[in-house]
Protein backbone atom coordinates (compact mmCIF):
# COMPACT_ATOMS: atom_id res chain seq x y z
CA UNK A 1 0.00 0.00 0.00
CA UNK A 2 0.81 3.54 -0.58
CA UNK A 3 2.36 5.81 2.33
CA UNK A 4 2.10 9.14 2.10
CA UNK A 5 5.86 11.03 2.56
CA UNK A 6 4.00 13.32 4.94
CA UNK A 7 2.65 10.45 6.64
CA UNK A 8 5.99 9.63 8.34
CA UNK A 9 5.72 9.35 12.01
CA UNK A 10 6.90 12.88 13.76
CA UNK A 11 9.77 12.32 16.58
CA UNK A 12 8.22 12.69 19.78
CA UNK A 13 8.29 16.26 21.15
CA UNK A 14 10.27 16.59 24.68
CA UNK A 15 10.25 19.56 26.79
CA UNK A 16 12.64 20.76 29.64
CA UNK A 17 10.69 21.24 32.80
CA UNK A 18 12.76 22.56 36.10
CA UNK A 19 11.27 22.27 39.68
CA UNK A 20 13.15 25.23 40.85
CA UNK A 21 14.96 25.62 44.07
CA UNK A 22 12.17 26.82 46.04
CA UNK A 23 9.56 23.87 44.75
CA UNK A 24 12.57 21.23 45.72
CA UNK A 25 12.90 22.84 49.51
CA UNK A 26 8.96 23.05 50.07
CA UNK A 27 8.79 19.55 48.85
CA UNK A 28 6.91 19.71 45.55
CA UNK A 29 8.74 17.85 43.61
CA UNK A 30 6.71 14.68 43.32
CA UNK A 31 3.38 16.68 42.77
CA UNK A 32 5.21 18.60 39.83
CA UNK A 33 5.90 14.51 38.26
CA UNK A 34 2.30 14.23 39.44
CA UNK A 35 0.88 16.65 37.43
CA UNK A 36 2.73 15.65 34.17
CA UNK A 37 2.37 12.39 34.43
CA UNK A 38 -1.95 12.83 35.35
CA UNK A 39 -2.22 14.77 32.20
CA UNK A 40 -1.05 11.51 30.14
CA UNK A 41 2.72 13.03 29.58
CA UNK A 42 5.85 10.32 30.01
CA UNK A 43 8.75 11.26 32.07
CA UNK A 44 12.18 10.87 29.81
CA UNK A 45 14.56 11.66 32.36
CA UNK A 46 14.31 12.66 35.81
CA UNK A 47 17.95 13.82 37.67
CA UNK A 48 17.99 16.57 40.81
CA UNK A 49 21.15 19.10 40.31
CA UNK A 50 23.06 21.65 41.86
CA UNK A 51 23.05 24.43 38.94
CA UNK A 52 26.11 26.01 38.45
CA UNK A 53 26.85 29.59 37.59
CA UNK A 54 27.72 28.33 33.64
CA UNK A 55 24.69 26.87 33.54
CA UNK A 56 21.94 29.02 34.47
CA UNK A 57 24.38 31.99 32.19
CA UNK A 58 23.68 29.38 28.95
CA UNK A 59 19.71 28.25 30.26
CA UNK A 60 19.45 31.88 31.17
CA UNK A 61 21.00 34.21 28.46
CA UNK A 62 17.97 35.77 26.51
CA UNK A 63 17.33 37.68 30.06
CA UNK A 64 21.38 38.37 30.49
CA UNK A 65 21.33 42.55 31.57
CA UNK A 66 17.92 42.64 32.67
CA UNK A 67 17.18 43.66 36.21
CA UNK A 68 16.21 40.77 37.70
CA UNK A 69 19.09 38.69 36.22
CA UNK A 70 21.13 38.50 38.80
CA UNK A 71 19.30 37.63 41.76
CA UNK A 72 17.34 35.21 39.40
CA UNK A 73 20.56 33.23 39.03
CA UNK A 74 21.34 33.53 43.13
CA UNK A 75 18.12 31.89 43.76
CA UNK A 76 18.38 29.54 41.04
CA UNK A 77 21.77 28.52 42.82
CA UNK A 78 20.23 28.39 46.26
CA UNK A 79 19.94 24.57 46.23
CA UNK A 80 19.12 21.45 43.98
CA UNK A 81 16.80 21.82 41.15
CA UNK A 82 15.05 18.76 39.67
CA UNK A 83 15.59 18.85 36.25
CA UNK A 84 12.54 16.53 33.91
CA UNK A 85 12.35 15.73 30.32
CA UNK A 86 8.88 15.34 29.67
CA UNK A 87 7.52 13.70 26.36
CA UNK A 88 4.35 13.32 24.38
CA UNK A 89 2.25 15.56 21.99
CA UNK A 90 1.83 19.28 22.66
CA UNK A 91 4.17 18.85 25.49
CA UNK A 92 5.45 22.03 25.45
CA UNK A 93 2.42 24.53 25.28
CA UNK A 94 0.86 21.85 27.67
CA UNK A 95 2.96 22.03 30.28
CA UNK A 96 3.30 25.90 29.92
CA UNK A 97 -0.59 25.43 30.82
CA UNK A 98 -0.03 23.67 33.41
CA UNK A 99 2.55 25.79 35.14
CA UNK A 100 0.76 28.99 34.67
CA UNK A 101 1.29 32.40 34.34
CA UNK A 102 4.70 33.56 35.17
CA UNK A 103 3.73 35.77 38.35
CA UNK A 104 2.28 33.09 40.98
CA UNK A 105 0.06 35.46 42.24
CA UNK A 106 -1.82 36.14 38.56
CA UNK A 107 -1.63 32.63 38.07
CA UNK A 108 -5.06 31.09 37.68
CA UNK A 109 -6.25 28.36 40.44
CA UNK A 110 -5.33 24.66 38.79
CA UNK A 111 -2.20 25.67 37.70
CA UNK A 112 1.06 24.89 39.14
CA UNK A 113 1.62 28.13 40.37
CA UNK A 114 -1.54 29.46 41.27
CA UNK A 115 -2.67 26.33 43.41
CA UNK A 116 1.40 25.93 45.12
CA UNK A 117 3.01 29.56 44.53
CA UNK A 118 2.91 33.11 46.10
CA UNK A 119 4.60 36.36 46.21
CA UNK A 120 7.58 35.27 48.73
CA UNK A 121 8.84 39.20 48.62
CA UNK A 122 10.77 39.20 44.64
CA UNK A 123 6.81 39.23 43.05
CA UNK A 124 7.54 36.70 40.38
CA UNK A 125 11.42 35.32 40.93
CA UNK A 126 10.59 31.99 43.08
CA UNK A 127 7.42 30.34 40.44
CA UNK A 128 8.41 26.96 41.63
CA UNK A 129 8.76 25.25 37.78
CA UNK A 130 10.20 26.58 34.47
CA UNK A 131 9.00 24.87 31.37
CA UNK A 132 10.48 25.33 27.98
CA UNK A 133 8.81 27.98 25.62
CA UNK A 134 9.16 26.58 22.27
CA UNK A 135 10.62 23.53 20.51
CA UNK A 136 14.34 25.85 19.85
CA UNK A 137 14.28 26.15 23.40
CA UNK A 138 12.96 22.89 24.51
CA UNK A 139 16.15 21.67 22.40
CA UNK A 140 18.72 23.88 23.31
CA UNK A 141 17.45 23.54 27.09
CA UNK A 142 17.54 19.89 27.17
CA UNK A 143 20.97 19.77 25.61
CA UNK A 144 22.30 22.16 28.55
CA UNK A 145 20.84 20.35 31.22
CA UNK A 146 20.89 16.70 29.82
CA UNK A 147 24.24 16.23 27.91
CA UNK A 148 23.95 12.96 27.16
CA UNK A 149 20.16 12.92 25.51
N1 LIG B 1 11.68 36.47 36.58
C1 LIG B 1 11.97 37.34 37.63
N2 LIG B 1 11.54 38.64 37.53
C2 LIG B 1 10.83 39.08 36.45
C3 LIG B 1 10.56 38.19 35.40
C4 LIG B 1 11.00 36.89 35.49
O1 LIG B 1 12.62 36.97 38.60
O2 LIG B 1 10.45 40.25 36.43
C5 LIG B 1 12.16 35.09 36.68
C6 LIG B 1 11.04 34.08 36.97
O3 LIG B 1 11.58 33.07 37.83
C7 LIG B 1 10.73 33.52 35.58
C8 LIG B 1 12.12 33.55 34.93
O4 LIG B 1 12.72 34.73 35.42
O5 LIG B 1 10.18 32.23 35.65
C9 LIG B 1 12.11 33.56 33.42
O6 LIG B 1 11.27 34.59 32.97
P1 LIG B 1 10.25 34.36 31.75
O7 LIG B 1 9.70 35.68 31.39
O8 LIG B 1 10.95 33.56 30.70
O9 LIG B 1 9.06 33.52 32.44
P2 LIG B 1 8.55 32.01 32.31
O10 LIG B 1 8.78 31.56 30.89
O11 LIG B 1 9.37 31.21 33.31
O12 LIG B 1 7.10 32.04 32.69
Amino acid sequence: TDVAPNALPEPPERTLVLVKPDGVRRGLSGEVLRRIEAKGYSLVAVELKQATTELLAAHYAEHEGKPFYAPLVEFMLSGPTLAVVAEGQGVIPGFRSLAGATDPTEAAPGTIRGDLGRDWGLKVQQNLVHGSDSPESAAREIGLWFPHL
